[in-house]
């Protein structure tokens, strides 16, 4: 479990949020990481930044009073000087910093010059939904001789998992964590997608803490509470105690099981989007004073659907019942 604020935000908090995850470990016997980003790669330059520099001594603070191995996320080649010169343990370079595998080399070249070597870098996935540019900055790491560990976020809230069991595919020796926080933006779905990976088997899970999740300076909707994350953390354990021994569904069944139901959750989101601009256009139409059923219009989305129903390899009729099913609720929509 890699488990911490999105960002250190003031010694208190980094000191005692590490605390309270300390004792979690003593009750449950996980093994923790802790996370808090000092650095913060922002889409908005007028949000939080992060503390930078001066956290780096709150986190040597950290593992002097918890002894709980710490990380913190790099994505300049100066931060990475600065965070090995203050012997962090464990590095993570974010999905923003992966979508250039350029500045996954030059972080990587900084760290073959050191002469610390981290215990781990952490490699989330890109941005953009692509496993080999992922396996590209996970082979670019590898090459400097630090053991890596892959975390899988998803791309612009959906979880991607094709590419993540493409990952998988490709290379199993590696360890999969998933980290459902930056993947919903949502802590309700937190323990979720948490249990979704153990029933996968990843190896684990990256998971933002917060002591008040609702006063954090970055993320504050997707963050957890220390209890919150011990009270997942023992649903986990009984996952793969009871549930896990009565399942059989082969791994493959599982993986391409997830992938069906996001590729449905796209579908459902696209056609609900379709029937916002339906009612739209019911409204221009009943403005100009125009049917709601226009033949032409209709014989020519046939024919177009028919072009792509027989450029996807789909039966021409199969796509047909579809597109006459979805026209048919639109033209009622907009009576
Ligand atoms: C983070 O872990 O705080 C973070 C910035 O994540 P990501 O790069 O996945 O957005
Ligand atoms: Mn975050």
């Amino acid at each position: 479990m890699v488990a911490g604020p999105c960002a250190a935000e003031s010694k208190q908090q980094v000191l005692s949020t590490a605390e309270k995850l300390a004792s979690v470990v003593k009750r449950t016997g996980a093994r923790l990481i802790y996370r808090a980003g000092l650095w913060k790669p922002r889409t908005s330059p007028h949000s939080f930044q992060g503390v930078g520099e001066e956290g780096l001594t709150w986190l040597q603070e950290t593992v002097q009073l918890t002894n709980l191995p710490v990380a913190t996320e790099v994505s300049t080649p100066e931060q990475v000087h600065m965070a090995l010169h203050a012997r962090i343990p464990y590095l993570w370079l974010g999905a923003r910093t992966c979508a250039n595998p350029i500045a996954v080399q030059e972080l990587a070249d900084v760290i073959r010059q050191s002469n610390y070597c981290p215990e781990g870098v952490l490699i989330k996935n890109p941005v953009n939904e692509d496993a080999h540019l992922w396996l590209g900055n996970i082979e670019r790491m590898e090459s400097v001789g630090v053991p890596v560990i892959a975390v899988h976020r998803g791309c612009n809230h959906r979880p991607c998992w094709r590419m993540a069991y493409q990952l998988r595919q490709l290379r199993a020796d590696i360890p999969l964590l998933l980290d459902p926080s930056h993947m919903s933006g949502e802590r309700a779905m937190v323990p979720l997608l948490a249990n979704k990976a153990a029933a996968l088997h990843y190896d684990g899970w990256m998971i933002e803490v917060h002591p008040t999740p609702e006063q954090a300076l970055s993320d504050s909707r997707q963050q957890i509470t220390p209890d919150e994350l011990e009270h997942l953390i023992s649903d986990l354990k009984n996952f793969s105690d009871e549930k896990e021994a009565l399942d059989n569904t082969p791994i493959e069944l599982r993986w391409l099981r997830a992938e069906i139901d996001e590729i449905d959750d796209t579908l459902w989101t696209a056609i609900a989007e379709r029937m916002d601009i339906v009612r739209h256009i019911g409204e221009v139409k009943q403005q100009n004073h125009l049917d709601a059923y226009q033949p032409n219009r209709y014989q020519a989305m046939l024919a177009q659907r028919m072009e792509w129903a027989d450029k996807n390899g789909l039966p021409r009729e199969a796509v047909r019942s579809i597109l006459d099913v979805i026209h048919d609720a639109s033209v009622s929509l907009q009576h």
